[in-house]
């Protein structure tokens, strides 16, 4: 069996929405479905192309919108920098992963088993939905980079799922990681959808991650991989961090104005303590994206060290926290702490846990 989204019912259900939406549609339908529809019709577009090329933007460009972005989150800045600053070593260890050959049914099975035996309860019921769908919703595209990402159609409520296929064992990760996502779509869209919310997208994804490198790393058969496989992980985070933080210092006493010539950055980088490889590799990187996984990784590490002593009781903050109805970024955070969830508390422990698991290895 081979997996792969059907464009043939993606065009389907965009010319059914289309229909839709030209109709006659009741007031109360317009008002209800009309934004959903036309939220979903974006995604299916967005589905349908191929996007892999948008051009690369200039350094000012990238650096004007790099700016924009991370300025909206601006409060966050100062874990970041700590957690950046906290990698005192550069990790010089080469691992080449193992081959792992299982078909992609087999790779699907062993996702499925890890959701109805380690997690289980409502979470791997959520999972279900979106696994029985599977034969069209989740398509393997041979890659040199280990990627996945999830899409979400609101209006069908159904998760499409692309992961890179590379024959190792991070590729069970992944797929895990990708169906996280599909969890957070089907429980809370708001939060899983809004930008505003963007640092916060990965919890989901990086608990159900990091639960299954437990538990890969004492199963018999995998427990070499895994570990590999978390170790090299575990070193593209703090890669995250590092270009994060190099950006942040740049922008934190920097004059968006002054902003008008590519001469401009290169001073204004040199003065900042930045050298312009640094600051090419961030932008290049588009060091924004990595916002995300690092403030995540930040509540990600206070849940692992509940579910270690008590795997129900982060299971329940986990179900919290995506309860969240929070309308605007600032509420959403004093919720968070409200359920006791503090991110500076954790920012010493990156780089501990990595060294803990360098020793075992
Ligand atoms: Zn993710």
């Amino acid at each position: 069996m081979n997996y792969s989204w059907s464009y043939k019912d993606l065009k389907k259900r965009y010319n059914m929405l289309q229909r839709k939406l030209k109709g006659n549609l009741s007031f109360k339908d317009r008002i209800l479905i009309v934004k959903d529809m036309e939220e979903t019709l974006t995604s299916i577009s967005f589905l349908l192309l191929d996007y892999d090329d948008f051009g690369t933007p200039s350094m000012v460009d990238a650096v004007a919108a790099e700016h924009e972005l991370l300025s909206y989150y601006s409060f966050l800045w100062r874990d970041c920098l700590e957690v950046a600053d906290t990698i005192e070593s550069k990790l010089s260890f080469k691992l080449r992963p193992q081959r792992l050959m299982l078909t992609q049914d087999e790779l699907l099975g062993i996702v499925h088993d890890f959701y109805k035996n380690q997690i289980g309860g409502e979470f791997f019921l959520t999972f279900l939905k979106d696994f029985n769908q599977r034969y069209n919703h989740v398509r393997f595209t041979p890659s040199k980079n280990v990627e996945g990402a999830t899409y979400h159609v609101g209006y069908f409520k159904e998760s499409f799922i692309d992961i890179s296929w590379n024959h190792i064992f991070l590729d069970i990760i992944v797929l895990i990681h990708e169906y996280g996502h599909a969890i957070h779509f089907q429980t809370n869209y708001y939060n899983q959808a809004s930008m505003e919310l963007l640092p916060f997208w990965e919890i989901v994804s990086m608990f159900m991650e990091s639960v299954a490198y437990d538990h890969f790393i004492k199963d018999s058969t995998f427990s070499k991989m895994a570990l590999e496989s978390k170790l090299i992980d575990h070193k593209s985070l703090l890669n995250n961090m590092y270009d994060l933080g190099t950006l942040l210092k740049l922008f934190q006493n920097w004059d968006i104005e002054e902003l008008n010539s590519n001469g401009r950055i290169k001073h204004c980088a040199r003065i900042a303590g930045i050298s312009i490889k640094d600051l090419m590799y961030s932008l290049n990187t588009q060091a924004s994206c990595n916002l995300q996984y690092v403030v995540s990784f930040l509540v990600v590490i206070e849940l692992m060290d509940v579910y270690r002593n008590d795997p129900e009781k982060a299971f329940y903050l986990l179900r919290q926290i995506l309860s969240i109805k929070a309308l605007d970024l600032d509420e959403y955070y004093r919720e968070l702490v409200g359920k006791g969830i503090n991110l500076h508390a954790h920012v010493k422990d990156f780089e501990s846990e990595l060294k803990r698991e360098l020793k075992r290895f």
